[in-house]
This record gives C-alpha cells, sequence and structure tokens, in this order.
C-alpha cells in the first residue's frame, strides 16, 4: 500500500511535470506571436508614418515650387483710346472725325484692342492729308465706295486722326475690325515719301505700338494682309521696309525710356 501511493505520488508527480513543461511551451509560443504581432503593428505603424512623412514632404516642395513660379499671365489691362492729340502731345495730330456714315466710318468700335498697325500709301500723288480727310468725308454723299483710315500724314508731316483709334475705318479688308490703318501722303508717282512724312509716321507708329503693346510683327503692310502692292514704294524696296520698321523699333525703346 506504502509503495503503491508512492508510485502513485511519483506518477502525478511527473504528471504534473509533464503538464509544467507543456504549458511552459504553450507559454513561449503565445509570447513568441505577442512579440510576432508587436513587431508587424510596429511595422505596419512605421510604413505609415513614413508614407506620410513623403506625401506632406512632397506637398511642400510643390507648394514652395508654385509660390517660386514667377506668374507669367499678367493681365494687359488697356484703357480704349480714341482720340490720340492728348495723348501723344509731341506729335502734330489734329482731330478731325469724320461724320459718322455708312461708307467711311460706319461707328462700329473694332472687335479688340488694335493687333495691328497697317501701313498705306494714298496712291494719289502730290495730294494733303486734307484733301485725304475730305475725300473720306464726302464719301458719304458720292456713295462711289468704302474708305477711310484712322490717320493720314500729309507731305508736311501734318497727322490728322479721321476715325477714332477704337473704331473700324475701312483700309484694311478683313483686318479691319482688329487695326489701326495709316496713310501716308507721297510726292509722286514712285511713292517714296517725304522726310517729314516719314519720321512722324515712324514716330506715331512707335507711340501706338507701345500703347497698345504691340510686338514688330504685328506692323504690317496693306500688301501683308492681301498681296495689293500698298504701300507702294515699301513693296517695290522690301529692304526699305525693313529700314523703316528698324527706326519704328529704335523710338519704340526710346520713348519707353523716357
Ligand atoms: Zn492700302
Amino acid at each position: 500500500m506504502k509503495q503503491e501511493y508512492h508510485r502513485f505520488y511519483k506518477d502525478t508527480r511527473e504528471e504534473k511535470e509533464k503538464k509544467r513543461r507543456a504549458a511552459g511551451k504553450r507559454n513561449r509560443a503565445r509570447q513568441r506571436m505577442e512579440r510576432l504581432m508587436t513587431v508587424g503593428i510596429v511595422g505596419i505603424c512605421a510604413i505609415v508614418v513614413i508614407f506620410a512623412l513623403i506625401i506632406s514632404i512632397r506637398h511642400f516642395y510643390l507648394q514652395r515650387k508654385r509660390n517660386e513660379e514667377p506668374v507669367t499671365e499678367e493681365v494687359l489691362v488697356i484703357p480704349p483710346l480714341a482720340g490720340v492729340a492728348e495723348q501723344f502731345p509731341d506729335l502734330p495730330i489734329t482731330e478731325e472725325f469724320l461724320t459718322v456714315n455708312p461708307y467711311s466710318r460706319p461707328g462700329l468700335a473694332l472687335s479688340a484692342t488694335p493687333q495691328y498697325i497697317v501701313i498705306h500709301y494714298t496712291a494719289n500723288p502730290g495730294s494733303t492729308a486734307r484733301e485725304n480727310r475730305n475725300y473720306f468725308e464726302n464719301l458719304k454723299d458720292t456713295e462711289e465706295t468704302y474708305a477711310s483710315a484712322q490717320f493720314v500724314i500729309g507731305l508736311e508731316g501734318e497727322i490728322i486722326q479721321c476715325v477714332p483709334c477704337n473704331e473700324i475705318a475701312y483700309c484694311s479688308n478683313n483686318l479691319n475690325d482688329v487695326c489701326i490703318s495709316i496713310e501716308l501722303c507721297h510726292p509722286d508717282e514712285s511713292g517714296s515719301f517725304n522726310d517729314a512724312t516719314y519720321n512722324n509716321c515712324v514716330y506715331l507708329v512707335a507711340k501706338l505700338m507701345n500703347y497698345y503693346h504691340l510686338d514688330m510683327e504685328h506692323l504690317i503692310r496693306h500688301y501683308d494682309v492681301t498681296g495689293k502692292n500698298c504701300p507702294k514704294y515699301f513693296v517695290e524696296h522690301e529692304d526699305r521696309w525693313q529700314v523703316f520698321k528698324g527706326f519704328v523699333e529704335e523710338y519704340r525703346q526710346k520713348y519707353q525710356e523716357e
């Protein structure tokens, strides 16, 4: 009985030891699992934090780059200009606007701020600026054709403005509603110009182009619109046209510095 008891006792002890070992094993497995889970959660958190950091750094740099970028699309506001005598007081300009009529001054606004300055010659040798202006004015009665220009520059360099700069004149065909046309008087059939006419044309064009912020590509001849031999001298002498444009460019810069 004593022996049996001892055995039983012994069995129980071994059993207990076995159980203890098994429990220890389970414990270790659980701890291992817990460690793994902790590492996993910390890892995921770290990844999330790193992503958040990358996104905010990227956002910060993009924002800074946007702020550093120069504003290229500047909105240019050009007040509409009708008469220019007051605007350019150092030029001999007389405003003698035509009567509003269907043949030479339709009284219609340009569709936009003037985009082109178009140069013409009167094709009427020896005629004065006033004669040309009166010819346009009389079209309202003669009704013989549609013609006019915003400006006529005479043989003495006198400048007559016939049509306001923000209104359509009938001179440059399909560009009529976006341009300012200038008629130049000339002494003879060759179509070449007096110095006075030529110089005042350079000054007027330079001032108009500065006012409307036009680049040199937007100074053109009637010839460039329709292929018509106008202004004759500048069509037949391309080099002279380039020289004229050179003077305009020079005076534009000069006026800008003033
Ligand atoms: Zn013309």
